[in-house]
């Protein structure tokens, strides 16, 4: 027993070795990419369900490596908040998309909200509404085009300080969602706590919409327990037209997904936006 212990350990050394050389290589990217502007945004139209209008947008960040190689922000925004680097990368994201909004709002494209995706490690920050406040006069946009997205499982740590966070945040006129809506250890008891605007319904529930009961149960108890709060419900994840029309019938109002439209380069969605569409 002891042999096989031993072979054991040494397997799991070797592996976790192979972790640590691995996240070692990704730190380092990770610190390059951030000094050779390496990052970029794409951005998602959220379209109206109501009158088919983009009522905004989603920044979403992306890594390309010199090598050409792109890495999902799904794993390297974690990494970059182990590291500490994710609230210097989140005052990029949030500079660049009001700056990009207003650049949209110039060039005189019809008027849409950007919405910038806020990790728990900045929503902690004591003067995190500066930040916001600083983006937002920077680049000469009202605070009524930003929307922040958090998510739920950020919420329930603290819930005193995160609701007068997002008070206050709210007090600037800017919009707030919850991201991934269903898919943390949610609570619903401290939803009514919380000052939001909108509801995100996760993927997860959207995907099988159209041909899984519970799912469509879940869909549908959630935009009828948002509209009764004074909530708006945007649906995530919709890459097909059974589900569209499911969501129009369960009165959902705001969709995103690549059904409707996939995250673009600035250049590409001004060209999509300015399009007609079927
Ligand atoms: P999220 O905030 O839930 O963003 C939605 C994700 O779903 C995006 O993935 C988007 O490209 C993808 N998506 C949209 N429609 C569809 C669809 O119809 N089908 C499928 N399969 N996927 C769809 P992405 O861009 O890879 O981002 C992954 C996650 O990384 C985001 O999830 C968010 O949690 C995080 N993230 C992205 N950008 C930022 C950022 O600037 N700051 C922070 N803190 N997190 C970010
Ligand atoms: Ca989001
Ligand atoms: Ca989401
Ligand atoms: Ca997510």
């Amino acid at each position: 027993a002891k042999q096989a212990g031993g072979q054991n350990y040494h397997y799991f050394t070797d592996e976790l070795t192979r972790d640590a050389v691995s996240r070692f290589q990704m730190e380092n990217q990770l610190r390059q990419a951030l000094l050779h502007k390496e990052f970029y945004l794409e951005y998602q139209p959220r379209i109206s369900l109501v009158d088919g209008s983009v009522r905004g947008v989603e920044a979403l960040i992306r890594w390309q490596k010199p090598d050409g190689t792109r890495v999902s922000p799904a794993e390297f925004i974690p990494q970059l908040e182990e590291m500490g680097l994710i609230t210097s990368v989140g005052e990029w994201v949030l500079h660049t998309a009001c700056l990009q909004a207003r650049s949209w709002q110039q060039a005189g494209l019809p008027e849409f909200k950007v919405s910038v995706n806020l990790s728990a490690k900045q929503f902690v920050q004591k003067d995190l509404c500066q930040i916001v406040d600083k983006c937002l006069a920077h680049a000469g946009l009202d605070s009524s085009f930003l929307e922040l997205e958090v998510t739920e499982s950020l919420m329930i740590e603290d819930l005193q300080t995160s609701v007068r966070m997002l008070q206050n945040l709210k007090n600037m006129g800017i919009s707030l969602a919850i991201d991934d809506f269903g898919a943390g250890y949610s609570s619903l008891g401290y939803l009514k706590h919380l000052p939001v605007d909108t509801l995100k319904i996760d993927k997860g529930f959207v995907d099988d919409l159209a041909t899984d009961v519970a799912d469509a149960a879940i869909v549908q108890a959630v935009i009828s327990m948002a509209h009764r709060m004074g909530l708006e419900v945007t649906a995530e994840g919709v890459e097909e037209p059974d589900q569209l029309d499911l969501l129009v019938s369960l009165g959902c109002e705001e969709v995103q997904g690549f059904y409707l439209a996939r995250p673009m380069l600035p250049e590409i969605l001004e060209d999509w936006l300015l399009k007609p569409k079927a």
